[in-house]
């Protein structure tokens, strides 16, 4: 199994081994309740007593609260209430508290949505401001100066867990200052801890909240500090831990693993310092400038945390960069883990102003403070090695050994491609319109003419006109001269050749089959549109193939219904290996992108699995269920895609179509 690089430490990092033997101790020999008085409490307070400390001195909080909560959210939860019950006193008392409520257009959305909650809550009726950021994800002090005087609380960021954007926040405070705002100030300093030199309690900022994933602690363990004489609510009520300040039995394990990690940060060994991270990141850098050219940095490296890179590839989607990455095994993400299932823009991008394709491209890698220079040069050599991967072209066919069909989806539309890879031409039919640069470009890059453009108008203009720019050969519409076939039944058709293959223009929709002199006697694939009915000449084999991504995936068959009970379909990964023994005759076929097979080939209990795309299944489906019965397991990155093509065969009757659910990220 290829070694994982982990490259997304924003969204949560491996434990520090020191910390996971911390919190063994913590649950082990010292797992007394800290607020017992006996000797096994007193041992277990030691470890509370000692990771405060620590704590402390590494923010330096000087004479301010510090208080261990869940993780930052409940920090911000906290420094939000407290603020707002102040300013629901005040309001009670006639006393003015200020009218807004400001925060950074980019902050993590934890910051928002706790403005908002706690102020309905409460009744406070504050006005929510976005304080807007520049082209490089600064605020915009000369804003910040306008809404300052009026601000009951101002909420920024230290460091932005997407871009790695460094905040000016001396600029802020002197704003604050030189305005005389009396706004209680939150810095979210969740992605500084152990990357920025902290010195809380000389600064102006009022509240801070820390999360202990984000460096090298468990899930589920983060701090708080608040200044001395900034308001004070506490979040939970009960037995009176953490100083009346935070109630519930202490995270023992999570406050001993996090206190290992300050520790190690106090003593500045295991965490690399700012110059050798920026030396790392320089690196990484120049691989990817190799690795993509034309890649372009989503926020300006001056002013980022070293450990962040932001960027995107002009052609490639955020998804094709991940699931490329995930088969090389180099972990990254698009945005922020918060999002990661969202798959929409990046807000953060958007709110720099940057085009909607930066910030619908956009990949964040993101190393920790502790990668050193052997993990580094293993990470760049990965990444190269991705970028021969993603240039495993879709284009590129088996001369004639296949029909030469791809399909392309986008946006729950598919269209189709049908091949002559001798002749390096092709067919486009109803193409959707956010694909049609993408397949210009790979026409231009392997010199493919396109001899006919079909199917629906508004798909076809998209296409023709990229393909125009580029300066591709192309056809728009049904090409003038054609021959004749003769379809089953006695029909006559305009066809034309492409290799072995007619292709004749039907009413009702294009045929595609064998050639047989000049008939096309059995059609093996319609594209028959946006139409349900198969048009007169399918027979009861002709792959239907629509210009819709439906759960059917674009194409079927008459009669393609069969009943089945998709349970049936799932192997366990558990399972697999007992499976494969039982059905020697079983072909392991991976159904990811050829780019995701090519970055990292899937070999499962000694059997290496074939690489058919879905986008390429429908090709080769009339042949796999011409052959009967061989068992075929389909596979996947995370089971998904590999579902929809065991269900897709399993519709066609085919019941030896299997998926290993979890997909391959479990089965290795
Ligand atoms: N703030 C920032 C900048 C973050 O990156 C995160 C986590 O992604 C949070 C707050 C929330 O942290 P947690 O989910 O650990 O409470």
């Amino acid at each position: 199994m290829t070694p994982e690089i982990y490259l997304d430490a924003n969204a949560t990092c491996p434990v520090l081994p020191a910390a996971i033997d911390a919190a063994l101790d913590a649950l082990g020999p010292r797992f007394g309740n800290p607020s017992s008085s006996h000797a096994a409490g007193l041992r277990a307070k030691a470890i509370l007593d000692e990771a405060r400390a620590c704590a402390r001195r590494v923010i330096g909080a000087g004479d301010g609260r510090l208080m261990f909560t869940s993780g930052a959210t409940e920090g911000i939860q906290t420094a939000v209430l407290s603020v707002l019950w102040s300013v629901r006193e005040r309001q009670l008392a006639g006393q003015p508290c200020g009218r807004l409520l400001v925060y950074g257009a980019t902050e993590h959305k934890a910051v928002p949505e706790s403005l908002a909650h706690w102020n309905r809550l409460l009744g406070t009726n504050l006005e929510l401001a976005v304080l807007p950021v520049d082209g490089e994800g600064r605020h915009r002090l000369d804003v910040l100066r306008e809404l300052a005087p009026d601000a009951a609380m101002v909420c920024t960021m230290a460091a932005n867990n997407e871009t790695g954007t460094v905040s000016d926040l001396e600029g802020i405070a002197r704003v604050l200052g030189e305005t005389g705002s009396g706004a209680y100030w939150m810095v979210d300093c969740v992605q500084a801890l152990g990357k920025l030199p902290l010195a809380l309690a000389s600064t102006r900022i009022d509240y801070a909240p820390f999360s202990g994933h984000k460096l090298c602690a468990p899930k589920g363990i983060g701090m708080l500090y608040v200044r001395a004489g900034a308001p004070f609510t506490p979040l939970v009520a009960g037995g009176g831990q953490e100083a009346g300040q935070r109630s519930g039995t202490e995270n023992m394990a999570g406050i001993a693993a996090f206190g290992a990690v300050l520790k190690a940060l106090e003593q500045g060994q295991v965490f690399r310092g700012h110059d050798a991270l920026v030396e790392s990141r320089d690196r990484v850098v120049q691989a990817l400038r190799e690795a993509f050219p034309g890649i372009v940095f989503n926020s300006p490296l001056e002013h980022a945390l070293p450990t962040t890179i932001n960027f995107s590839v002009p052609g490639l989607s955020s998804r094709d960069v991940l699931d490329v990455f995930d088969a090389a095994a180099i972990r990254v993400s698009a945005g922020s883990a918060c999002s990661a299932s969202k798959a929409q823009p990046s807000y953060v991008l958007q709110a720099m102003g940057l085009p909607l394709w930066r910030a619908a491209s956009a990949v964040r890698l993101s190393f920790g403070p502790q990668a050193d220079e052997a993990f580094i040069d293993a990470a760049c050599e990965r990444i190269r090695r991705c970028s021969q991967a993603l240039r495993a072209d879709p284009l590129v066919l088996a001369p004639s050994a296949h029909h030469g069909l791809l399909q392309v989806n986008a946006e729950g539309c598919a269209g189709w491609l049908v091949f002559d890879a001798d002749e390096k031409s092709c067919v486009a039919i109803d193409i959707p319109a956010p694909m049609a640069a993408r397949i210009a470009s790979l026409a231009k890059a392997r010199r493919y003419t396109v001899r006919a453009i079909l199917g629906d108008a508004a798909c076809s203009s998209a296409l023709c006109s990229a393909l125009a720019e580029l300066g591709v050969p192309f056809h728009a519409g049904w090409p003038a001269a054609t021959a004749e076939v003769a379809l089953a039944g006695g029909l006559r058709a305009p066809a034309i050749r492409i290799g072995a293959q007619w292709l004749a223009n039907a009413d009702g929709g294009y045929l595609l089959g064998a050639v047989h002199g000049e008939t096309l006697p059995r059609v093996e694939y319609a594209f028959i549109g946006a139409s349900q009915a198969a048009c007169e000449c399918a027979c009861a084999d002709t792959i239907l193939c629509r210009n819709a991504d439906d759960d059917a995936l674009g194409w079927s068959a008459i009669g393609a219904e069969a009943a089945f009970d998709e349970h049936e379909m799932h192997l366990a990964p558990a399972a697999l290996e007992d499976f494969l023994q039982a059905h020697p005759d079983a072909v392991l076929v991976d159904v990811r992108e050829a780019s995701e097979h090519a970055a990292g080939p899937v070999t499962l209990h000694g059997r290496v699995a074939q690489s058919v795309p879905l986008s390429r299944m429908a090709e080769h489906a009339a042949s796999w269920l011409r052959e009967g019965d061989t068992p075929r397991v389909f596979l996947c990155r995370s089971g998904n895609r590999s579902a929809k093509a065991a269900r897709q065969l399993r519709r066609f009757g085919f019941a030896q179509a299997w998926h290993v659910a979890g997909g391959v990220a479990l089965a290795v």
